[in-house]
């Protein structure tokens, strides 16, 4: 489908890294902005090759991992959209090139080459895309499966306060001092060697375990600014106190409920108190949690249903190229876009038992609002519903609930 348009170019081997002093020193300038604490654990010793897993909260984990892994080299996994408009420059630093939860046939080479031919580090965040609020998203047991194939030691890298400094809901900068980054071995290479897979994904989850909101709240850390509770509906579009969705919405410190009234406001701590004395949640991960629950239900007994209208961008290379209105629906058996471009019907099908999770994203460069990204192995789809009602974050939670369920049935 859309062969007219030059697809990226996913067989060439990675580039080995140039420029790494500077893009260590752009790194050094950000961790050192916001007094990084950095604790390395169990790194006495560890030199490349090895796999580095770290997770993902903003833009701001790419420079501490630049930092942090001076003076080695090291080449990492970056979404196609990471490339827009700069793929020469971004392929120069080592960059590798994925779209987002597909099973890619060449991403194992480029691994094999990084590890094995340019003997440097390669890095990946497991989690696949941004955390939405600050928690642990779903790292797949195939991770564990991919170590155990490069028996290379495991280094574990976990950062605190990117996600408060920069919230996906809100990109706006918060300032935050005082921001950790943990770079621990958690298994060396006789260690990785004697362990199955199933010890090495248990490592990985617990390592992975992360809450922003508990951490900002035990550090004490304040964010005054006025506005910082603005975006977070974008999270949050189901209301606890009447139980209507999206029709949240945020203003300087206040969230509300548009259809009952409702408001909360969101602390400096980060925590959230009903202004009438109720609060339901004060614990944002624990809303977002309840929300899963509400959306499970609908997937267990069979009522989760979603249809829009849409526009469509797809990103084939490395720049967008809009292919206008079409429908896109969203049930248990999974995506379904159709539409027509230049004449032709299209129809992109992707089946609920084939991704464990999806990549969405608000306010997508301020061009048409949120969007889910749907990859197949050779195109990115940004598909933007034109309908007022809906709720990308609630689209994310449904792919979660539906593969799960599907696969406890299975
Ligand atoms: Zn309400």
């Amino acid at each position: 489908m859309f062969d007219q348009f030059e697809k990226f170019d996913m067989k060439a081997n990675p580039k080995n890294p140039v420029l790494v002093p500077l893009t260590t020193i752009i790194g050094a300038l950000e961790v050192w902005k916001h007094k990084a604490i950095i604790n390395k654990i169990n790194m006495k010793g560890i030199k490349p090759p090895y796999i580095l897993l770290a997770n993902h909260n903003a833009f701001l984990d790419i420079q501490m991992l630049r930092y942090i892994t001076f003076p080695h080299k090291m080449s990492y996994i970056v979404a196609i959209d990471g490339f827009l408009g700069r793929k020469k420059f971004l392929e120069s630093i080592g960059c590798i090139c994925k779209r987002k939860f597909t099973t890619d046939p060449y991403l194992i080479q480029h691994i094999d080459y990084v590890l094995n031919k340019q003997k440097n580090i390669l890095a990946m965040f497991p989690e696949a895309r941004y955390s939405l609020c600050g928690t642990t998203a779903i790292i797949p047991s195939s991770v564990a499966r991919l170590v155990k194939h490069f028996n290379v030691p495991l280094v574990i890298l976990q950062m605190r306060g990117h996600h408060i400094n920069s919230p996906f809901w809100n990109l706006r900068m918060r300032k935050v001092k005082g921001i950790e980054a943990d770079l621990k071995c958690v298994a060396t290479k006789e260690e990785i060697e004697s362990m199955s897979v199933e010890e090495i994904n248990e490592i990985i989850q617990n390592e992975f375990i992360y809450d922003e909101y508990a951490w900002q709240k035990k550090k004490g850390i304040r964010i005054p600014f006025e506005w910082r509770a603005e975006g977070l509906h974008k999270v949050l579009y189901k209301c606890p106190h009447c139980g209507k969705e999206y029709e949240m919405s945020t203003s300087g410190s206040i969230l509300k409920c548009n259809a009952c009234g409702k408001e909360w406001f969101y602390t400096e701590l980060g925590e959230l108190e009903g202004k009438d004395g109720v609060t339901e949640f004060s614990h944002i991960p624990d809303w977002y949690e309840w929300e899963r629950d509400e959306v499970r239900k609908e997937v267990e007994n069979g009522t989760y249903y979603f249809e829009s209208e849409v526009h469509t961008d797809i990103l084939p290379k490395d720049k967008f190229i809009p292919i206008g209105k079409g429908k896109l629906v969203h049930n248990l058996n999974g995506f379904t876009l159709t539409g027509e471009f230049e004449g032709e019907p299209y129809e992109l099908k992707i089946a609920s038992k084939s991704i464990y999770g999806v990549h969405i994203e608000y306010e997508y460069l301020g061009k048409y609002g949120d969007c889910v990204d749907l990859n197949t192995l050779d195109n990115t789809y940004y598909v933007y519903p034109e309908r007022k009602d809906f709720s990308v974050t609630k689209i994310s939670l449904a792919v979660e609930e539906i593969y799960k369920h599907i696969s406890k049935n299975r």
